[in-house]
């Protein structure tokens, strides 16, 4: 164990008696993976330094944002500049305007849009539109999909067939949660007996069209059929692009699977490290919201002037030749070596990816739906975490997430992380 984590502890111990076991989102609190969280000290390219001194390879990424790798020159100055002309106004401004123009640009079905703060306030705004332009309360979610912490959404399915919702955390009123019916991700056949059975009373689909709250699990061309097909019953299917977007591919998996949605959302890489989201579709459907329409919505930082910079900075940067394809290319690297490595160790993995996102779940069935992904072993995933953790590495402290690899992760980032991977899977 040659990782030394006293500063970090040190730091704990006082989190401790002030926040929920020391953090402000529960999976930074390692409790499925198992030892103590490093408290990260600063970020640069792929690189994250700890409060000791320790240095990771990040492939957490902020849980996705930072597709540039951390602390990119070209943002910060960005930010900077626009923080010197004042941090929020709550009125118009022209970047606005600007990172509207260049959301469209990478997202064509985005007629119309507006901005919020986070991902989870997209989804809410998004369901709260689709109920509010269907008039219909019920819709259907898919188990293990996230969509935000809001209240509809924490919701799961009690058996394999479509099941009225039961809350998945406390504080959510079942009266609420019966509103939410959840199918197995992936089950096509489910989803037409559903829209057959109750499609009429269904004012939307909310789906992850490649997962990541999960782990990654891809859509079969069956379950996309099967999603486009929702809107026969008069129901609207809404992308969560959230984690999707810019990841799959430059314009997301509605780009990668030629998918049409009439609504998406998105956040993380749109904000590029500060908090903004996005929800937005069809011009019809957004004629709904406030003040053009009945949907209300609203939010003091929406559209945020720093946030709105950042947003710009990276869109702009992602827009350079051959982006996509450079750190595409680098995820497969890494991905192929795992499995060669793994292989060699005589430990069975399957690593799902597509983009810039991948998995490394621990068994030999490929994982379509959250049951697959809950017959890994993910105590070895714990063990894999602490052993790379301190080869440094820094990977997600739960074998339910996507890791991610940005634009800074080069030949020698790619390297030190084999070279780590080759220990951890030996042990
Ligand atoms: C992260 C995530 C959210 C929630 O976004 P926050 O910014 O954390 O509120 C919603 N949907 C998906 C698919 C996500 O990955």
């Amino acid at each position: 164990m040659s990782l030394t984590l006293t500063k970090s502890r040190a730091l704990l111990a006082r989190a401790e008696h002030l926040l929920p076991a020391g953090v402000n989102s529960p999976v930074r609190a390692f409790r499925s993976v198992g030892g103590d969280p490093p408290f990260i000290a600063s970020g640069q390219g792929a690189w994250l330094q700890d409060v000791d001194g320790n240095r990771y390879v990040d492939y957490v990424l902020s849980w996705g944002p930072a597709l540039l790798g951390h602390a990119h020159p070209e943002v910060v100055e960005a930010v900077r500049d626009a923080a010197g002309r004042g941090m929020s106004f709550g009125a118009p401004t022209g970047a606005e305007v600007e990172i509207a123009e260049a959301m469209q640009r990478f997202f064509p079905s985005l007629e119309m849009m507006r901005f919020v703060s986070s991902g989870t306030e997209a989804c809410m705004a998004a369901l709260r539109l689709a109920r509010g332009a269907t008039g219909r309360d019920t819709f259907v979610k898919f188990e293990g999909c996230y969509h935000g912490h809001a209240d509809s959404f924490l919701v799961k399915a009690g058996s394999g067939l479509a099941t009225f919702g039961i809350p998945d955390s406390a504080g959510v009123p079942a009266e609420l949660a019966k509103h939410t019916l959840t199918l197995p991700y992936n089950d096509a056949a489910g989803l037409h007996a559903l829209m057959a059975r109750e499609g009429h009373r269904i004012a939307a689909v909310i789906v992850e069209p490649v997962t990541g709250n999960m782990g990654v699990a891809l859509p079969s061309a069956e379950f996309r059929v099967a999603l486009d097909a929702v809107r026969q019953h008069g129901a609207l299917l809404i992308l969560d692009e959230v984690m999707t977007g810019f990841r799959v591919s430059r314009g997301g998996a509605q780009q990668y699977y030629g998918m049409t949605p009439d609504l998406t959302c998105l956040a993380k890489v749109a904000g590029g490290g500060l908090p903004l989201g996005v929800y937005g579709g069809r011009a019809e459907l957004m004629r709904h919201v406030a003040p053009l329409g009945p949907v209300y919505q609203a939010g003091t930082l929406s559209g945020n002037p720093l946030a709105t910079a950042a947003g710009l900075a990276t869109l702009r940067l992602l827009d350079a030749p051959g982006f996509f394809d450079r750190v595409d290319a680098a995820t497969e690297a890494l991905c192929v070596g795992i499995e060669d490595l793994a292989r060699k160790a005589g430990v069975q993995v399957t690593v799902p990816r597509v983009g810039s996102m991948f998995t490394v779940f621990f068994g030999e069935h490929t994982v379509t739906n959250f049951e697959d992904a809950k017959r890994c072993d993910m105590g070895r995933f714990g063990r894999f975490h602490r052993a790379l953790l301190e080869a440094g590495v820094y990977f997600p402290a739960s074998g339910y997430e996507a890791c991610f690899v940005s634009g800074a992760h080069g030949p020698a980032e790619i390297e030190h992380t084999l070279k780590a991977m080759e220990v951890a899977l030996t042990r």
